[in-house]
């Protein structure tokens, strides 16, 4: 129980031992290629904010990747975003799998989740993407609510998988109730990363952290309630993303940990600069940049 064996609250020289100044002669190809796939029918937004939650994050390349009949609503809302549409649909379907497993050889993380959709087809699409590939994976939202009840087979991939859930889609996801879950979220998520073999990010208040590989938890001291608002977990989910493609980063547990802690910061410098009620999840994306910058 997490009373016999507690969690490591995460510091600030935790994170900026790791966001070192980036080596002078770097160029595009050294901060990572990110690949987005995700949203369906209007669900524009969500897409939208995991990109550019990855691009505050300073990666090299982000691609954005929606089904055919989202896309015209992302083409062109943010130029560094590279979108393109995919099949004929509102949804991805399994056939539209194949395309993404060859872009994804060049890519070094992909993301998916945010207004994706609960549709069956979606599934498939994500279970083919997720056994074709061979690049960190981070899940979030829906990609999560459609692989409940997937253990035995996210199992076997867990290692290099970041699930992002928050505690409505972590109950769903583990089969644990609310009220299990709040007694004790440390023992909840050390149980769930090892039933399930995963890198797990809790999100709450505050967010747990469990690596699927050392079994060890971390607690983020950053955030705050100006950020329970739609969108900042769709921001979160391409923080990771490009974290996890960070030069200088040494495993996919300790790139969601440093996402967590930026996006908290960032969180807690608009509630600071801005006020705690409205701030907006692009705001948050936008602090990014400072809050690495301000890292003691
Ligand atoms: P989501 O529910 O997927 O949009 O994610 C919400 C994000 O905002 C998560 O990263 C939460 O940890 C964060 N968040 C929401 N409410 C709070 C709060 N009261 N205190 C700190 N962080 C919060
Ligand atoms: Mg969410």
């Amino acid at each position: 129980k997490s009373e016999d064996d507690p969690a490591y609250w995460l510091q600030e020289s935790d994170i900026s031992e790791i966001l070192v100044p980036r080596s002078p002669d770097s160029h595009k190809g050294s901060h990572g290629t990110i690949g987005i796939v995700t949203g369906c029918s209007d669900m524009a937004g969500a897409a939208l904010m995991a990109a550019h939650g990855a691009v505050r994050c300073g990666a090299g390349k982000v691609f954005l990747r929606v089904p055919s009949q989202t896309a015209p609503y992302c083409i062109g809302r943010q130029p560094e975003i590279m979108v393109r549409g995919i099949g004929n649909g509102s949804f991805f379907i399994e056939k539209d799998a194949e395309y993404i497993v060859s872009e994804c050889r060049s890519w070094s993380v992909l993301a998916m989740g945010p207004g994706m959709g609960k549709n069956r087809e979606t599934k498939k699409f994500i279970q083919y993407l997720i056994s074709h590939t061979e690049c960190p994976v981070v899940l979030d939202a829906d990609a999560l609510n459609l692989l409940t009840g997937e253990q035995n087979f996210i199992r076997s991939f867990g290692n290099r998988i970041i699930m992002t859930p928050h505690l409505a889609e972590f109950s769903r996801l583990s089969g644990y109730s609310l009220g299990e879950i709040r007694k004790d979220i440390i023992y909840a998520a050390k149980r769930f990363a090892a039933a399930w073999h995963v890198n797990l990010v809790l999100k709450g208040a505050p967010t747990v952290i469990v690596s699927a590989k050392t079994g060890n938890a971390y607690v983020n001291p950053t955030g705050n309630s100006g950020m329970a608002c739609g969108g900042m977990g769709d921001i979160l989910t391409g923080m990771i993303a490009a974290m996890t493609a960070h030069e200088t980063m040494p495993d996919i547990c300790t790139a969601a940990s440093v996402g967590v802690y930026l996006h908290g910061a960032a969180g807690d410098y608009c509630r600071n600069h801005v006020g705690q009620y409205g701030f907006t999840p692009m705001e948050l994306a936008d602090a990014i940049p400072k809050v690495i910058s301000q890292l003691g």
